[in-house]
């Protein structure tokens, strides 16, 4: 069907074996389709949405160029989701990418201490995890995007919600305590978000920065950093694996 509108340059047409209904479209180098099951045709003898969305895409304005050389509404509605796709895919892509890196960046030290007890771990093992890593977190976001996983039962929200984990974190932030700060450095090198800085030798939190992870506030060794905000700090490291034993 598709070779056959390509050839006949026609841009659309109707396909059914009498219980499903499809609207193929063909583009020069991509083809797109929609499907429609009869049985969901009327609903307490009623048009449904889906038959009146049939006929809406089979309507003449639909189908018509507005003007000579330009494309039908309905055409250039395909390009335009298109466009998005491609600009969706590009930034996705861009964003894996960075998200990749950042874990392998942070799990530096592990990683040296594994290979300092004779642990191997080979880049690609490292790269294999993390991807896997991330590549999950984006499933169970888009999961959570379309109301495919109970995020508005407060257990699911609460305890395994990558939103609601998210939430919790923009309630986090750390604050350091001039007086007790010993000007080691740790947090500094520590934190991944570049937000803590010693203008004065002592260190200091920028609130905009932190995310609220408490990765400083484990590895101070005075005690000087402390978080407001938020719920457990030592529960929300565990979720997202950053101490030892985490997932
Ligand atoms: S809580 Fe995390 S992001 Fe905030 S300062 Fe500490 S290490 Fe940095
Ligand atoms: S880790 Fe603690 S003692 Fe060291 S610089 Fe940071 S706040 Fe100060």
């Amino acid at each position: 069907m598709v070779e056959w509108l390509r050839k006949s340059q026609q841009k659309f047409a109707l396909l059914t074996n009498g219980v499903q209904w499809r609207l193929i479209h063909a583009g020069p180098d991509y083809e797109a389709w929609c499907e429609w099951d009869i049985a969901l045709w009327f609903e307490e003898g009623e048009p449904s949405d889906q038959v009146r969305a049939l006929l809406h895409l089979l309507s003449p304005k639909a189908l018509t160029p507005p003007k000579e050389g330009e494309p039908a509404p309905l055409v250039a509605a395909i390009q335009d989701t298109r466009k998005g796709q491609a600009e969706l895919s590009a930034n996705l892509g861009e964003r894996v990418r960075l998200a990749v890196e950042h874990i392998i960046h942070s799990s530096g030290e592990v990683i040296d201490h594994l290979r300092a007890e004779s642990v191997a771990v080979s880049p690609r093992d490292v790269y294999i995890a993390a991807t896997r890593l991330v590549m999950r977190c984006v499933v169970v976001l888009f999961a959570e995007a379309r109301e495919l996983l109970p995020r508005t039962d407060p257990v699911y929200n609460d305890s395994y919600s990558l939103q609601g984990l998210r939430g919790q974190l923009d309630n986090f932030y750390a604050v350091a305590d001039a007086e007790a700060c010993e000007s080691c450095g740790v947090c500094e090198t520590r934190c991944q978000m570049e937000a803590i800085t010693s203008p004065e030798g002592k260190a200091v939190v920028d609130r905009s920065r932190c995310i609220g992870c408490a990765l400083c506030l484990t590895t101070c060794p005075s005690g000087a950093l402390q978080r407001l905000g938020g719920r457990d700090v030592r529960c929300l490291q565990e979720r997202l694996g950053l101490l030892e034993g985490g997932p």
